[in-house]
């Protein structure tokens, strides 16, 4: 089943970069793998899966142990300032900063392992109580602040678009978050990059590539449901 799911995602992805003018290597796909055993992972990175996404820090860190150094680890979920220190030294990008005083964790545990930590800023464009994320007028004066730190690389932005039946509804998402980025970068700020735009998930990451996405975060379309009785 992982096999086929995985050469499905692909195929899409191709279709979706085909569609809309993009390169197959602009396109960054992250194996979201929560809830799901250690084996699990195992069977997709002998299929070659490389780039893994993770939600909650014990988790990620057990299967950081658990598994291959040459694997990508992403950390997608929302981080509390005081498990900063657990996977500092083992993620390639943190997507989930909305705080300055997350942000400054980030930077002091950074300092600690002379480091530069890689973040997104999550922004909550849809404005949905339930979201994490900085509304996006908080945006830029939040940017501003973090660029000061001496230890952390602003390299772009993320979103968790709504649940919607139809994925075109999350079009317009999309396309705020990529003008969002694309004013950011206009202002030059030092320290901040705006090349990479996480979104698009399982439901949606057609139209998510079709808007801009350069990371896609997909874990019910390459590993089935997720079954959370168990957890
Ligand atoms: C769980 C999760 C995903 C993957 O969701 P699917 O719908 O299973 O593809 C993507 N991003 C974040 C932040 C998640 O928590």
């Amino acid at each position: 089943m992982l096999k086929e799911n995985l050469r499905g995602v692909e195929e899409k992805i191709n279709a979706a970069c085909k569609r809309s003018g993009r390169s197959r290597e602009d396109v960054t796909l992250i194996a979201v793998s929560k809830t799901k055993p250690v084996e699990t992972l195992q069977q997709a990175y002998d299929m070659g899966v490389r780039v893994f996404g993770e939600n909650k820090v014990q988790e990620l860190v057990d299967k950081y142990e658990a598994l291959p150094k040459d694997i990508h680890w992403h950390m997608i979920g929302h981080l509390q300032r005081n498990k900063v220190k657990y996977i500092i030294d083992k993620v390639d990008l943190i997507h989930s900063v909305d705080s300055l005083r997350l942000a400054e964790t980030i930077d002091k545990e950074a300092k600690k392992h002379n480091l530069t930590a890689n973040i997104l800023i999550e922004v909550n464009v849809a404005g949905e109580d339930s979201k994490f994320g900085v509304r996006p007028e908080e945006l830029e004066p939040l940017i501003n602040e973090i660029s000061h730190f001496s230890n952390i690389q602003v390299l772009g932005l993320m979103t968790i678009a709504p649940f919607v039946e139809n994925a075109e509804e999350n079009r317009t998402v999309f396309a705020r978050l990529r003008k969002l980025s694309v004013d950011i970068a206009s202002k030059n700020i030092d320290n901040v990059n705006m090349g990479l735009i996480s979104m698009g998930m399982t439901n949606d990451y057609e139209v998510a590539i079709e808007e801009g996405a350069t990371i896609i975060r997909v874990g019910t379309g390459i590993f089935g449901q997720r079954d959370y009785t168990h957890v």
